[in-house]
C-alpha cells in the first residue's frame, strides 16, 4: 500500500474539494449537539432531497423514503431494485458523550451563594476535561399537557453559558494533587453553576425560588417539569479550523455524528443501482440498549415495513435471506496516532491523521473480546471497491493489544448474518470537548461511503 499523506496523493482542484466539504460539515456541527438535533437536520435535508416518509407511502415502487424513530434515531433509505437483492447499509450513531442534568437537578448552595444544576456523565468521558469551560443546555421539556418546549441556551453570543468550577492551583495541592489523574473530578463533582441573585422578595433570600422564577418567565418552566425533561450539557464553543494551514478540524461530537454527516450526504450525491440505507442510531455511547439503539428491532421494523409496503407475499425465510444478503458498513471513529502518547498504539497497525478513511478489521478487547470481524472476503472485496473506484483509504486497529479497546454497532447487525465491516475516520481526542480529525479524512470517508453505496 502507498505509505504516503493523502494531502500529496490529490491535485489542487480535489484540495479545494476537500477544504470546501469540511466548511458544509462545519455548518452541521454547529448547528447539531445532540441526537434530536441530529435527527431534525437530517430530516429537513432528506425531505429537501425527494425524501418521503415510510408510513406514508402506498406503493413502493423505486424511490427514496424514511422512517424516524422516536425522534432520536433515523432510517433513510433508496429502492432502487428487486428487495429480495438485500440492502447496502451504512450503520452511524448520534449520540455523543455528554453532561445529562438529573430529573432533580437544583441545588441551592448558600455557602457560595450560587445554585448548581446536578448531572450524570452519559458516555465515557474525562470528567476534568468538562470543568472551567463554558457549557450549553439543549433538549427538551414536554409538560404534562404534552406542550412541548425546546431548551437551546449557550449558542447564541448573546446567550449566557454555564460552568463547572475548578479549583484554583493555589488550593489544590492535597484535595487533587494527591489523587490520580482521572479522579480529580468525580461523578457527583460534576455541577455547573446556573445562578446567583436572591430573590429580593423572599425573606429566607432564597437563590431557588428566584432561579424557578426566571426560568418559568423566559421558558414557561416548572420545577417538576425538569423531572421529565431531556437536558443534555454540551461544549458551548463552535466548530473550529485547527493548524496554521487549517488542515485539522476540532469540535464537539464528532464521534459519532463525522460518520452520521458523511453517510446521508454520500446518499444523497451518489448515483445507486442498488437498495441502499443509512441507519442512524442513538444511545451507541452507552452500549446500543433501549429502544433506539442498534440493539433494538429497529433496523428489522424498518425492513419489514419496507416489505410490507412492497405488498408482495414475503415469507419470514425471504426476510431473513434478505437480512443475510446484506452488506453493512459499522461507520464509526477510530483513533489515529496521538503524537503525545504513541506509546499506545501498535504504529505497524494504527491509522495516521491524513492518510484517509480507517477500514478495520475487528474492534472489541483483550482477545477480540466483543468482536464481530470483518471476515477476509468481505476486506477483499472492499479493498477491491476503493481501488476501483480510486478511494483514499488505510487499515487501523485501535490500540496495542490489551491496551484497552472500544466496540461499535457492527456486532448487532452482524448477529443478522449481514456482513459488516468497520470503517470511518480516525480522531485525536476522541470523546474530548474537542475532537480533532483531519480534513482529509473527513472527505476520503465521505468518498469510501459513497462508493459502497453505489457498489
Ligand atoms: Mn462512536
Ligand atoms: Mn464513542
Amino acid at each position: 500500500m502507498e505509505n504516503k499523506s493523502g494531502w500529496l496523493r490529490i491535485d489542487e482542484k480535489k484540495k479545494k474539494e476537500v477544504m470546501n466539504f469540511a466548511e458544509e460539515y462545519k455548518k452541521f456541527l454547529k448547528e447539531v449537539k445532540t441526537e434530536r438535533e441530529a435527527v431534525n437536520f437530517f430530516e429537513e435535508l432528506a425531505k429537501k432531497n425527494g425524501f418521503e416518509p415510510l408510513e406514508r407511502a402506498k406503493k413502493l415502487g423505486k424511490g427514496k423514503y424514511y422512517v424516524i424513530k422516536n425522534g432520536k434515531a433515523m432510517a433513510l433509505l433508496s429502492i432502487n431494485e428487486d428487495l429480495e437483492k438485500g440492502f447496502r447499509i451504512i450503520a452511524a450513531h448520534i449520540d455523543s458523550p455528554r453532561l445529562d442534568l438529573k430529573p432533580n437537578p437544583i441545588i441551592e448552595d448558600k455557602d457560595s451563594q450560587t445554585v448548581l444544576f446536578k448531572t450524570h456523565y452519559y458516555g465515557g468521558i474525562k470528567k476534568y476535561q468538562w470543568v472551567s469551560r463554558p457549557l450549553a443546555i439543549h433538549g427538551i421539556v414536554v409538560k404534562k399537557s404534552g406542550e412541548k418546549i425546546s431548551i437551546n441556551i449557550g449558542e447564541d453570543p448573546e446567550d449566557p453559558v454555564f460552568s463547572i468550577p475548578d479549583l484554583l492551583p493555589h488550593l489544590s495541592r492535597k484535595v487533587q494533587g494527591e489523587k490520580k489523574l482521572l479522579e480529580g473530578f468525580e461523578g457527583e463533582d460534576l455541577q455547573l453553576i446556573v445562578s446567583h441573585i436572591p430573590d429580593a422578595k423572599d425573606e429566607k433570600s432564597s437563590l431557588k425560588n428566584s432561579l424557578l422564577k426566571l426560568l418559568n418567565e423566559k421558558y414557561g418552566i416548572e420545577e417538576e417539569d425538569l423531572f421529565s425533561a431531556d437536558l443534555e450539557v454540551v461544549p458551548a464553543h463552535q466548530p473550529r479550523d485547527v493548524g496554521f494551514d487549517k488542515s485539522m478540524l476540532g469540535a464537539y461530537g464528532q464521534d459519532d455524528r463525522i460518520c452520521a454527516f458523511t453517510s446521508v450526504k454520500a446518499m444523497l450525491d451518489s448515483q445507486q443501482k442498488g437498495n441502499t440505507i443509512v441507519i442512524l442510531f442513538d444511545k451507541e455511547e452507552i452500549g446500543s440498549d433501549g429502544n433506539v439503539g442498534a440493539q433494538s428491532n429497529f433496523i428489522e421494523y424498518v425492513i419489514a415495513r419496507t416489505l410490507d409496503i412492497d405488498n408482495q407475499k414475503y415469507s419470514y425465510g425471504t426476510f431473513l435471506e434478505i437480512m443475510n444478503k446484506s452488506k453493512v458498513i459499522s461507520a464509526d471513529v477510530n483513533a489515529v496516532v496521538n503524537p503525545l502518547f504513541k506509546q499506545v498504539h501498535d504504529l505497524n497497525n494504527a491509522a495516521k491523521a491524513g492518510f484517509g478513511v480507517v477500514v478495520t478489521k475487528y474492534t472489541g478487547s483483550g482477545g477480540k473480546y466483543s468482536s464481530s470481524e470483518a471476515q477476509a472476503e468481505l476486506v477483499a472485496e472492499i479493498m477491491n471497491l476503493f481501488d476501483k473506484k480510486k478511494v483514499i483509504y488505510q487499515f487501523g486497529l485501535l490500540g496495542k493489544v490489551d491496551e484497552g479497546g472500544g466496540g461499535t454497532v457492527a456486532k448487532y447487525l452482524a448477529k443478522y448474518g449481514m456482513q459488516v465491516i468497520d470503517m470511518g475516520p480516525g480522531l485525536i481526542s476522541m470523546h474530548s470537548p474537542f475532537e480533532l480529525v483531519s480534513k482529509f479524512d473527513l472527505w476520503s470517508t465521505y468518498q469510501a461511503y459513497k462508493a459502497f453505496l453505489e457498489g
